[in-house]
């Protein structure tokens, strides 16, 4: 069969859908290592995975025969067929429309990609033009207001490529048409200059302003905002779309906070770019803004491939507007809440300051920030803590509005245990301290929100999607891995795993770590290596492989660092808490199943008195939970 030429555009399309893990595990085990997966080389025989594929990077590579690439060189390496062959295929899987090209709109297509590096360059150029001109006389006043007004260090202003557009109608234009010699044309569409209405001619789009350049995921400059200093309307302007820049797919930051929403395993997404860049001056390098829209399914999908557990932190202004938007946002991606995709907390700043203003208030305001980032509450309870903002239980109409706003809410909880959770949890509210009143709420709620009678049943199929914040087998693992390697690698924390497992009564949940830990401790013991400077514990195990080929060679990977699990070792004081944590999480949450199903349980036979028994377990142990939670991710910074 003949392929016919591809649009771009439906390469960008397919690159967007598919995810390289869901293509590459049709045809090799993978297996969650870290933030990556890993297999056995379908490339050349061997008998343990040096195959690994980044779903954050959607590439693999295998170290031992170097084979690598993304989704579409896997497809056509393994099949030996031709990028065409596969492009279609994959757009018929995953039912991207496939646009084709004429040969002459191949021709007009490479016009069209030399544009596009002729406007990259012409943003960079203008980019540096307005960096410069902040260091001249005319952008004086500005940098002032950056460095006294806003508190800005030079090297932020350095690193956010801050500048000034100066005054003057055809200052620009003039640099870049000129003298540069760009063409008119490709500097319009670059949304930098405007034809008059009137008579011919051009102005600069952006004069008199400070300039905030706005770049893609790769630091490309893609278009700017800005902000006046003087009375000019409107305050904020920001470039319009361009080819180039598309307002709703871009998110302000990213290029130089996805390394670090990486390492924190989480992101901050803010509403201003001040906010933005003093969360960033202050050490938050995890925190993004969208671009004066509101935030869209598109950008939470970018952000998240770059968070393994998916925590997303809303801190928008606790203004009205800023509620607003809040709510607008988390309706816009409500899909992706309610199935468990994000797992989103909702931060208001005290006396509604934005993040700018409360950064800046105060000399303890950096450590406050971040206790209020570890206690925000999760969406769900935040959306019922807006149910009751102004209103007062005690009043009929109120009350009424208040009981419906919640059945609405607990009507889209997928997810029984939630349900279970936040149908007591509303009923307490209700029933205002009046304990008596309690089981009476709580079959209210039930009668009311739809589908509770068989919670149980709900439960036992989707099991605790959404607040199963961290697929809990692969923490486990990785937690696990930690340990043992932190063990045998750093001798001084020794003592502290060993007193840190026995003290709460943990033990490792996979076979071949619990061998090697077993082994560990035999070897320990038989030759009284309580300290052992010269860690022969290290190769006396490494020995035992003879013995137990098998199992030795599950547990081999723990022996050789890889870059990350070297810089979470470099931070062993820190990572034994938060994998402690994450191990003690599993055993709790077992037991907090089980109350839940006791709770059901008894009140379905009007037992309240047993059935508040296993609610308030339900509760203390999913509180405990939110605790080791907490641990984990605040013991385990950048
Ligand atoms: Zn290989």
């Amino acid at each position: 069969m003949e392929i016919p030429r591809l649009h771009p555009d439906t390469i960008e399309a397919i690159k967007e859908r598919v995810d390289i893990v869901d293509v590459i595990s049709e045809y090799v085990v993978l297996k969650k290592k870290g933030k990556d997966y890993s297999g056995l080389c379908p490339f050349h025989d061997e008998k343990s995975p040096s195959f690994s594929v980044s779903p954050t990077k959607q590439v693999y590579y295998c170290f031992g025969c170097g084979q690598g690439g993304n989704t579409f060189k896997f497809l056509m390496e393994l099949g030996k067929r031709s990028f065409g062959d596969v492009v279609l295929e994959l757009a018929n899987r995953y039912q991207v429309p496939i646009k084709t090209l004429e040969p002459e709109q191949k021709k007009e297509l490479q016009r069209q990609l030399s544009q596009r590096e002729q406007l990259y360059e012409i943003l960079a150029v203008t980019t540096a033009f307005y960096q410069h001109v902040l260091y001249q006389p005319q952008g004086e006043k500005t940098l002032k207001y950056l460095k006294e007004k806003r508190g800005l260090k030079p090297e932020i202003i350095q690193q956010f490529q801050l500048g000034y557009s100066p005054e003057g109608w055809e200052t620009l234009y003039r640099y870049l048409v000129e003298q540069k010699h760009y063409p008119l044309a490709l500097v319009e569409q670059a949304g930098l200059i405007k034809a008059r209405k009137t008579n011919n001619g051009y102005y600069d789009q952006f004069r008199d302003r400070l300039m905030i350049p706005i770049q893609d995921i790769q630091g490309r400059v893609i278009g700017f905002g800005s902000r006046t200093l003087g009375t000019d309307e409107p305050k904020y302007l920001n470039s319009p779309e361009t080819p180039l820049f598309d307002k709703g797919k871009t998110l302000f930051g990213l290029d130089k906070a996805k390394n670090s929403i990486q390492k924190q395993d989480q992101a901050i997404v803010v509403e201003g770019y001040f906010d933005v860049i003093t969360l960033h001056a202050a050490g938050f390098t995890h925190a993004i803004a969208a671009l004066g829209t509101a935030f869209s399914k598109e950008q939470l999908k970018l952000l998240l491939r770059y968070t393994d557990s998916k925590q997303v932190i809303f801190n928008f202004d606790a203004d009205k507007a800023g509620t607003k938007a809040t709510q607008r946002a988390i309706g816009e991606i409500e899909p992706l809440i309610y199935s468990g995709q994000v797992n989103l907390r909702v931060l208001n700043l005290p006396e509604g300051k934005d993040a700018d203003e409360f950064l800046k208030s105060s000399s303890e305001s950096i450590q406050q920030y971040q206790a209020l980032i570890n206690n925000s509450p999760l969406w769900f309870d935040w959306q019922i803590q807006q149910l009751l903002v102004n209103k007062n239980l005690k009043q009929a109409d109120h009350f009424e509005q208040v009981g419906k706003g919640m059945i609405q809410l607990l009507n889209q909880l997928e997810d029984s245990n939630q349900l279970a959770y936040y149908i007591q949890y509303c009923a307490e509210i209700l029933s205002q301290g009046d304990t008596r009143l309690l089981p009476i709420q709580v079959n209210n709620l039930l009668t009311q929100a739809k589908g509770s009678s068989d919670v149980i049943t709900r439960g036992q199929k989707n099991k605790a999607r959404i607040f199963s914040q961290f697929n809990p087998d692969s923490l486990l693992v990785k937690s696990e891995v930690l340990l043992l390697q932190i063990y045998l690698h750093c001798l001084e924390y020794r003592q502290e795993i060993i007193q840190q497992l026995e003290e709460k009564n943990l033990m490792f949940s996979q076979s071949h770590h619990r061998f090697l830990w077993h082994k560990i401790l035999e070897i320990q013991d038989s030759l009284d290596l309580g300290r052992d400077p010269e860690n022969r514990l290290f190769s006396l195990l490494q020995d035992i492989y003879l013995e137990y080929p098998e199992q030795m060679k599950q547990v081999q990977c723990l022996f050789f660092l890889s870059e990350n699990a070297n810089e979470d070792i470099f931070r062993a004081s820190m990572s034994i808490p938060s994998a402690i944590a994450a191990i003690e999480k599993i055993s709790v949450e077992q037991y907090s199943q089980y109350c839940l199903v006791k709770w059901e349980e008894f009140l379905k036979i009007n037992d309240f008195e047993r059935s508040q028994y296993y609610y308030q377990e339900f509760l203390k142990s999913k509180q405990e939970i939110e605790t080791l939670n907490q641990q984990r991710i605040g013991q385990n910074p950048g």
